[in-house]
């Protein structure tokens, strides 16, 4: 995998006697994180009893190790071994950005060279964190950063795992994570099988301990990978990014939506609200003068009406080098107020972050192409 490209760098890089030296000691290495539940075997093949796995899971997820050294009611000689076999972390943070509303941004590094983005949100008590899933994206969404240069690769169920342990990190010791969002880049059901894993330990007493009550995944909307997660995992809040009314506006700002259609993919929403019994959210990000007028509110409404869910509304956070832009307040307002007196459940989510491209994609994308830099409004 990714190691791999990652010894070749080292190769040319590093003495021949070294580099030997290292590849044995890399390749031997795995993260840990992707061995968990085979951490009770390897334990007894050291001749450890098997309540260490659960000890070194607490040090984990729990107790926020940054080392295996660390973990002190572990005998020495164990610790040893840990070092020797695994890898506690595989993502080198890159960059961190804060800004003055709490919200903080990673732009993470994976062992591959791969960038991805995670953000830290803090609102009330609340500790939510956007979490990617893939690195680039290949839903092509028009207006998003996140796909603008198509999809590289998934995430691992670690790699999904290690954004939370950083974001985890970036909190006072007293303070505990409460929601997640996979929010970030990437198409969360294009990587299911990962992202079902990551989340499942996220949720998990001896995880990050986080209820799947107050765990979302946000979707694009492909139906098989809905009815998928249905049939294997429908604990989990669902978000549809549907982002416009009918299929000729959305097969233009979502043209993945050219293969599926509007219809398939609220039959593929209800019935997961049907096994799931959790109200679904249907996302809509309002772009000025595309999918903002009085009529696209109201076919919303019409297309909405009599289902168990709360439609989000997002304002768009520009990106730069795309023509798209912010609706005016009184465009927003007006928005808003067809779908109430339609009876739609309403939230206008804030921007938070802007100052920081919280905004998924931004980020990644002021690295992987700097000469393009940004707007001066981010
Ligand atoms: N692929 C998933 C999750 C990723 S993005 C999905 O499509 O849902 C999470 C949400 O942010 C999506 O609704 C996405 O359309 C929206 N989004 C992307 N770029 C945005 C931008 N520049 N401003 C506001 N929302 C944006």
């Amino acid at each position: 995998m990714g190691t791999v490209i990652h010894l070749e760098k080292l190769f040319s890089l590093v003495p021949r006697p070294i580099s030997q030296s290292l590849t044995r000691r890399l390749l031997v290495r795995t993260p840990i994180i992707d061995q968990l539940d085979q951490l009770p075997t390897w334990l007894q093949q050291q001749g450890q009893p098997s309540f260490r796995a659960g000890q070194i899971i607490k040090w984990i997820f729990q107790q926020r190790a940054r080392s295996f050294a660390e973990m002190t009611d572990l005998p020495q000689a164990l610790r040893a071994a840990l070092d020797e076999h695994y890898t506690l972390t595989t993502v080198h943070i890159e960059k961190h950005d804060q800004a003055a509303d709490g919200t903080e941004k990673l732009l993470v590094q994976l062992q591959d060279g791969g960038l991805v983005e995670c953000v830290l949100l803090r609102e009330g008590d609340r500790r939510s964190i956007c979490v990617s899933s893939q690195v680039g994206c290949a839903m092509g969404c028009v207006f998003c950063a996140s796909g603008l240069d198509g999809v590289m690769r998934n995430l691992t169920s670690g790699e999904i795992l290690e954004q939370m342990l950083c974001l985890q990190k970036l909190l006072p010791d007293d303070e505990r994570l409460s929601h997640i969002v996979m929010m970030g880049m990437g198409e969360p059901l294009a990587n299911l099988e990962n992202v079902v894993q990551a989340l499942a330990w996220a949720s998990r007493d001896t995880g990050l301990g986080i209820s799947p009550r107050r765990v979302t995944i946000s979707t694009v909307g492909l139906p098989p990978a809905i009815e998928k997660l249905a049939r294997t995992d429908s604990r989990f809040h669902l978000a549809i990014s549907l982002h416009a009314p009918n299929d000729e506006l959305r097969n233009e700002l979502v043209p993945v939506n050219q293969k599926i259609g509007i219809r398939k993919l609220l039959q593929a929403a209800d019935d997961y609200f049907t096994v799931s019994g959790r109200k679904l959210t249907f996302e809509y990000v309002l772009l000025a003068d595309i999918n903002d007028q009085p009529e696209h509110a109201h076919q919303l409404a019409r297309l909405l009406q009599g289902r168990t869910a709360i439609l989000n509304v997002i304002p768009y956070n520009p990106v730069q080098g795309l023509p798209y832009r912010t609706p005016s307040s009184r465009a927003i307002r007006q928005f808003r107020e067809i779908l109430q007196s339609a009876k739609i459940v309403v939230k206008f989510r804030q921007r938070k972050g802007d100052k920081i491209n919280a905004a998924c994609g931004q980020l990644r994308r002021q690295k992987v192409q700097p000469l393009q830099g940004r707007s001066s409004d981010q």
